[in-house]
């Protein structure tokens, strides 16, 4: 990374959000310091963000691309979650807590509301809600820490690559492949293991 690429990495939330369109903070800062994108595509940042990239770049501030953030986090409906752990590869901070074939819950402290959770949920009981009075979004500090710790647990256990907002055609064409099976059979498949981890969820909580 070249020095302006790390001054302006310093800079930004360390949500890893992927708004920007790229997957992760830090090629957003090396694609600035290229010259790639502007300064104006960090959705958590803000005008007050905005405003000191442009700065540092020696640019004039450009139009902001999304709305000021709000103080959204996570919440799980634990009543509905089927304990499958798809959330948890998929938190950046680790902002989720749980083990399989139990109810998971949001740190609350933790979490950017960065919503990239509520794809990976099967059930679709994840919901981004507005924070508690008196929360602070985590600092960029601890955000870079546990994305670190996190991409560290991903590759001791194999998980698969988080996924990234933005996905190009390109990208999307070589998923697809002939020899994987048919969506419909993919799908019928996963609606019953869904439906059984659901029924298994209910039978536990009547059993308590
Ligand atoms: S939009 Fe998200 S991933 Fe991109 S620079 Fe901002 S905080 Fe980082
Ligand atoms: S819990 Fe969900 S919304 Fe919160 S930081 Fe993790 S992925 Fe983002
Ligand atoms: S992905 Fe949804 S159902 Fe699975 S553990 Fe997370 S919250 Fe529960």
């Amino acid at each position: 990374m070249t020095p302006l690429a790390r001054t302006l990495d310093a800079l930004l939330p360390q949500t890893q959000c992927t708004r920007c369109g790229y997957s992760a903070c830090a090629p957003y800062a090396e694609a600035m310091a290229t010259g790639e994108a502007t300064h104006n595509l960090c959705e958590p940042g803000g005008s007050a963000l905005l405003a000191t990239l442009a700065q540092v770049l020696g640019q004039t501030a450009l139009p902001p691309t999304h709305a000021e953030p709000q103080a959204h986090v996570a919440w799980i409906r634990e009543i509905d979650c089927i304990g499958c752990a798809r959330c948890l590869p998929a938190c950046p901070v680790d902002a989720i807590l749980g083990a399989r074939r139990l109810s998971h819950t949001v740190i609350e402290s933790d979490c950017t509301g960065c919503d990239l959770c509520l794809p990976a949920c099967p059930v679709d009981c994840i919901e981004l809600r507005p924070a508690s009075a008196g929360w602070q979004p985590p600092s960029a500090q601890r955000n870079r820490q546990r994305f670190v710790a996190h991409q560290a647990r991903l590759a001791r256990r194999h998980w698969a690559v988080r996924p990234i907002r933005v996905q190009t055609a390109a990208s999307d064409a070589q998923t697809a492949s002939p020899t994987t099976e048919p969506d419909s059979g993919r799908a019928t498949r996963r609606a019953a293991m869904i439906a059984a981890a659901q029924a298994a969820a209910a039978a536990r909580r009547e059993s308590r």
